[in-house]
């Protein structure tokens, strides 16, 4: 379905970024990974993704940190030089971190602001005049059900991604005549490295395994009790990318195990 066209995925050399990368390749798109830690393990990864559906893909990797302007400047201009252009843009990367607002560490505030929401503006900014060029575009934002409703101790967090939603409505009303569309994606829990941190945090503080950390953090949020997977969240974009969602403009959809809807 998406064969010749490109993507690039912020932070996506784990989680759910990852996962979106494979989710995109499998439909046929050449794709520019980013994201700190291993790049070749994720590159590959994505590439058998891609060979398995009997795709043979590009995989370019850039290692630009999305707290910095210049980096993710030079990131779109290295996407742009290699793959052409980027169709499809997957505003993903992001970090977390819990306290209370008159301790939250200052620093902290400022990173989790410019990584999960600056970070989205400088990408969508530079890839939007090509896209608009070519008349169609996708602009995917993974915000999080913390873009809609709020969790104590996460001030940066859900300040951040409220942020991501308007953006997402933003740039939606911005291009709402032409073929460049901009939806947001609001996971519940998923279990990654981010999610992990926290269930063992829980785990320490208050002297209980993981598993009963793990059933606690999902029991006061999901009534599902289960974890969203990334491969879910991939099918999510995909459907995003698809010519059925030429007029989903705007939106912020969960897909939360019922979080929202209590
Ligand atoms: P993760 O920790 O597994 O992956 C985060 C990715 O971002 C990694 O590739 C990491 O290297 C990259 N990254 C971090 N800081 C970066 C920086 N400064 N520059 C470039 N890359 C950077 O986390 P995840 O759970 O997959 O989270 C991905 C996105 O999904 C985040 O925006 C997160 O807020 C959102 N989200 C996660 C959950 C969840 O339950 N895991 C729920 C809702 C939303």
């Amino acid at each position: 379905m998406l064969k010749g066209k490109t993507a690039l995925v912020t932070g996506s050399t784990s989680g759910i970024g990852l996962g979106i990368a494979k989710g995109l390749a499998r439909q046929g798109a050449h794709v520019v990974l980013n994201g700190f830690g291993d790049s070749q393990g994720p590159c590959a990864e994505v590439r058998a993704a891609a060979a398995q559906a009997g795709h043979d893909v590009r995989v370019e990797y850039h290692g630009a940190d999305m707290s910095r302007p210049a980096d993710i400047e030079d990131m779109m201009a290295f996407a742009a030089r290699e793959l052409g252009r980027v169709d499809i843009l997957v505003n993903n990367a992001g970090i977390q971190h819990v306290a209370n607002t008159e301790d939250f560490p200052v620093e902290r505030w400022d990173s989790i602001l410019a990584i999960n929401l600056s970070s989205a503006f400088h990408t969508t900014r530079l890839a939007l005049p090509a896209m608009k060029a070519a008349n169609w575009g996708r602009i995917i934002n993974v915000a999080s059900v913390h873009g809609l409703v709020a969790s104590a101790q996460k001030a940066a967090y859900v300040a951040a991604k409220h942020g991501v939603v308007g953006l997402t409505k933003v740039v939606a009303l911005e291009t709402a005549t032409t073929g460049v569309t901009c939806n947001a994606i609001c996971p519940g829990w998923v279990l990654t490295p981010l999610v992990q941190k926290q269930v063992d945090a829980k785990a320490a503080a208050q002297g209980i395994s993981i598993e009963a950390a793990t059933r606690q953090l999902l029991g006061e949020k999901e009534p599902s009790m289960q974890f969203t997977t990334p491969e879910e969240l991939a099918e999510l974009a995909v459907f995003f990318c698809s010519s059925a969602a030429n007029n989903v403009r705007g939106v912020a959809w969960n897909m939360d195990g019922g979080w929202m809807a209590q």
